[in-house]
């Protein structure tokens, strides 16, 4: 059994209580006026994008919004907590309940939420930096987090990796988060137990503390479900404590025992007035909702009937999916559109390392670059190979153009195709008869014949069916 905490960082300008700038990256300790270092007598102030942020999220996540925002204080020491207390909320966070749905091999497996609560992050102490000395950066204090804790529901490191991948994408479709788990905007406490088949309560757990990619979040499950396996079976019993995940050396070690909620002697927040959250402010935010990855899924698999497969990759990232969705309006064949993203667009982005803002077409121009092969006018063939990565060298220069200049205009005459044709069934007379003998494979050689003779420019679907309507035609003249 297995429950998430993650805390999402959220991208708003400034911190959660006061305008210093909420910036990765910046040069240590720059971004600490005296409310985020918490001097005796400063005061916060709620930043309001950060709760139209929660709601949201809890919105998309179909959780009940609380009519009051109340924030508690969490007290316990640490060097990187500068107030000695943590502004979090306890008895009613921002959003109850809600579930997110995984996509599993096996089908879509819905995770229910027990909450979602606004909080400030800490500071960041630097261990590694200097032998004898720990450093302490609190640019990171008072930044806005969202934590976002499901019920136990998820059974394995597969799924739990699943579920944080779900959330990744959909913080970065509702624009509140960027998801970048590498600079920690988004990171994960997994809570793990075990218990037989027939057991109904739960086992004692253990807690994984700040996970911090997805792959160690899947790796660090699956170490401790086979420890506390072995360690039961042994006749052992599992100690509720908090762990600590080894990536190096792949395995989990305590870090101290569990807290209790009374430990942080939790207490109403005095410097911050409860916040009425309005209905009507809630309608308007859902009536402005950016357009969610699951809708895009069933838009592109019904409307445009791509398989579950080809859309799940064209929604994985809004950036990508906002590209392909300019694309297929300007395109008259959305499918083949899909089949430009997932081919040549994907293999350019990965050989250059490459996201999508980076890829040098826009959408319309992508359009009428692909019109080119729909309208029969190039092949597929020499529009992969030639005309598109001519155009990616010079993005502002009209596809048709460099068609006609590399030569590469399909003949489209009927006129001028038949005389190949004619010339080519003309030179092998034999292969004629074979082929009215049943060596129907035989189209292929002409085929062969009136692309070469055309140095490759005609139709290949014209020039086929006119290959196969001559041979029937000598056939009747035999
Ligand atoms: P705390 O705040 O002390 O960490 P909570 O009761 O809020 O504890 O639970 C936090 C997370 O732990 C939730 O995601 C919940 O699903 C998970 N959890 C609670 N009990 C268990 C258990 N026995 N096994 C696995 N996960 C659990
Ligand atoms: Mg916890």
């Amino acid at each position: 059994m297995i429950g998430l905490e993650v805390h999402a960082q959220l991208s708003t300008e400034s911190k959660l209580f006061c305008s210093d700038p909420n910036q990765f990256g910046a040069e240590p300790n720059k971004h600490t006026s005296i409310i985020s270092l918490g001097h005796p007598g400063s005061l916060p102030r709620l930043n309001g994008k950060v709760v139209e942020y929660a709601i949201r999220l809890g919105l998309a996540t179909q959780s009940e919004i609380a009519p009051a925002l109340t924030f508690a204080r969490k007290n316990y020491f640490y060097t990187d907590l500068p107030k000695g207390y943590q502004i979090s909320q306890h008895e009613d966070p921002i959003c109850l309940g809600g579930h997110i749905n995984i996509r599993m091999p096996g089908g879509n497996k819905k995770i229910r939420l027990i909450r979602i609560h606004i909080e400030e992050d800490a500071g960041k102490s630097l261990h590694d930096q200097q032998p004898d000395t720990s450093l302490i950066d609190l640019n990171r204090a008072g930044v806005p987090l969202l934590e976002i804790v499901s019920e136990p529901d998820l059974s394995s490191g597969e799924e739990a990796q699943a579920y944080i991948g779900e959330i990744r994408r959909l913080v970065r479709y509702l624009g509140i988060c960027d998801g970048n788990m590498e600079e920690g905007s988004l990171r994960c406490d997994a809570n793990v137990s075990v218990r037989t088949r027939q057991e109904t309560r739960l086992g004692t757990r253990t807690e994984i503390k700040n996970l911090n990619s997805m792959s160690n979040v899947r790796k660090a499950i699956e170490y401790e479900i086979d420890r506390q396996i072995a360690l039961l079976e042994e006749g052992g019993r599992v100690v509720q404590q908090t762990v600590s995940y080894d990536d190096q050396r792949n395995l989990t070690f305590p870090l101290r025992s569990k807290e209790e909620a009374e430990d942080y002697r939790y207490f109403p927040e005095p410097d911050l007035n409860p916040l009425l959250i309005e209905k009507k402010w809630v309608s308007e935010i859902d009536a402005n909702m950016p357009v969610l990855p699951w809708e895009l899924l069933s838009r592109y698999t019904d409307d445009y009937h791509l398989s579950e497969q080809e859309a799940g990759i064209l929604v994985e990232s809004p950036d990508i999916a906002r590209y392909f969705g300019a694309l297929a309006e300007h395109s008259d064949e959305p499918k083949t559109a899909a089949n430009w993203m997932l081919g040549p667009v994907k293999s350019w982005l990965n050989e250059n390392h490459a996201q999508m803002d980076e890829f040098p077409l826009l959408p319309e121009k992508m359009a009428s670059l692909i019109s080119l092969a729909i309208d029969g006018k190039v092949s597929y063939t020499a529009l992969q190979q030639k005309i598109f990565p001519e155009l990616i060298g010079h993005p502002d220069s009209d596809p048709l153009l460099i068609a006609r200049q590399m030569d590469l205009i399909q003949e489209s005459d009927t006129d001028a195709i038949m005389k190949h044709v004619l010339a080519a069934l003309d030179r092998y007379p034999e292969k004629v008869m074979e082929f009215h003998n049943g060596k129907k494979g035989l189209v292929g050689l002409f085929m062969g014949e009136v692309m070469k003779s055309t140095g490759g420019k005609a139709d290949p679907s014209l020039a086929n069916k006119m290959i196969v309507q001559e041979l029937n035609k000598r056939k009747k003249d035999e």
